[in-house]
């Protein structure tokens, strides 16, 4: 249910009708907009009645919301969440550029990309320290002391680092990584949910393999209920008929979870398509469509890459899809109505 609050609304009667609220075993949010006021209430709002709210003089408005995520919903929080990461900004209108290699592999490997990625407008390095491979005879990442590594490459670069965490033993290496990565295979993994949502660290929540959007959002709000308020939504294309294509971007999911939820929502056109010349146009294609941002594979040697090498952008291409990337975001948004 949510409260929406008028403008005038006097601070000592606002306190009373949350103190009331409270008194009935409602968890409250409250979210100050630049319009309005909301308070929304989560627990079981049956017994609240709801004319008795609208009639008090504070109150604008109240609504019933009958979607089962309540911290990642808009409604609730009408305006975007804005993550600030180092010198990046994720989300409310900037354009955020994840880039660098599927795994780390070597110190020389992971500085170099890290370098070139950030010469070409990158603001966040990726890499792969735990990768979950389909066969167990691949390889399976450098564990930590791969995080080692990307931590010569933050220090080098002075970006920020994201990784991907498996499983919740793993967390205490992830100490100095900025940003963890939870990819797609563990999006339901509830017990790894849980546990960064007790952490103040920001989460890339890649969608699952045949997720809907409300089940992805339902793992976004498992880590919300936690505490843990900074969550990036990360699409990564899905499981359809097609077999051209590794996956099946579905660019309908930006402009719809646009509307559902208040979350930065990255795409990956690498996994996405899994076929380096696709990473271009579907780039452009999510960010005309409104993305946040993207997360592009980047490796120096691509044809010797030990994971993922066929999807990986060389750097002087990543330097193209960049710079396009910025000239088509700076664009959209002075040209394009997008709803
Ligand atoms: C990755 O980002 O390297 C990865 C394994 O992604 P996903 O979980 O989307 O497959
Ligand atoms: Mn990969």
């Amino acid at each position: 249910m949510i409260i929406k609050l008028r403008t005038d609304a006097e601070q000592v009667q606002v306190q009373q009708l949350t103190d009331w609220l409270k008194s009935m075993g409602l968890n409250l949010y409250f979210s100050e907009g630049a319009t309005y006021s909301i308070i929304g209430l989560v627990g079981d709002t049956s017994r609240v009645d709801i004319e008795l709210i609208e009639a008090l003089e504070i109150v604008e408005s109240v609504t019933r919301i009958q979607d089962p995520f309540k911290n990642a919903n808009r409604k609730f929080h009408p305006d975007d969440t804005v993550i600030k990461v180092g010198n990046a900004t994720i989300g409310g209108g900037s354009l955020t550029l994840i880039a660098g290699p599927c795994s780390i592999e070597s110190e020389a490997q992971i500085v170099e990309v890290a370098q070139r990625v950030k010469a070409a407008g990158a603001t966040i390095l990726r890499g792969g320290a735990f990768k979950p491979r389909t066969s167990p005879y691949s390889f399976q990442g450098m564990g930590a002391e791969g995080l080692e590594l990307l931590l010569k490459a933050k220090e080098a670069t002075g970006l920020p680092i994201i990784s991907e965490v498996m499983d919740i033993s793993q967390l205490p290496l992830f100490k100095d990584v900025d940003i963890l990565q939870i990819g797609a295979r563990n999006m339901q993994n509830f017990n790894l949910l849980k546990e960064v949502g007790t952490m103040d660290k920001p989460v890339l929540l890649k969608r699952g393999l045949s997720a809907t959007y409300q089940e992805w959002l339902m793992s976004a709000e498992y880590i919300m209920a936690g505490g843990n308020k900074n969550v990036i939504l990360c699409e990564r294309g899905i499981r359809t008929f097609e077999t051209k294509t590794r996956n099946t971007l579905d660019i309908s999911a930006i402009p719809m979870l646009r509307e559902m939820t208040h979350l930065p929502i990255i795409v990956d056109p690498s996994h996405a398509a899994g076929i380096r010349r696709m990473v271009r146009p579907l780039s452009m294609a999510a960010i005309a469509a409104g993305a946040d941002g993207l997360m592009i594979e980047v490796h120096n040697d691509p044809e010797r890459a030990k994971c993922d090498g066929p999807q990986c952008l060389r750097p002087e291409a990543f330097d193209e899809v960049a710079a396009d990337a910025i000239k088509l975001h700076d664009f959209c948004k002075k040209e394009i109505t997008l709803c």
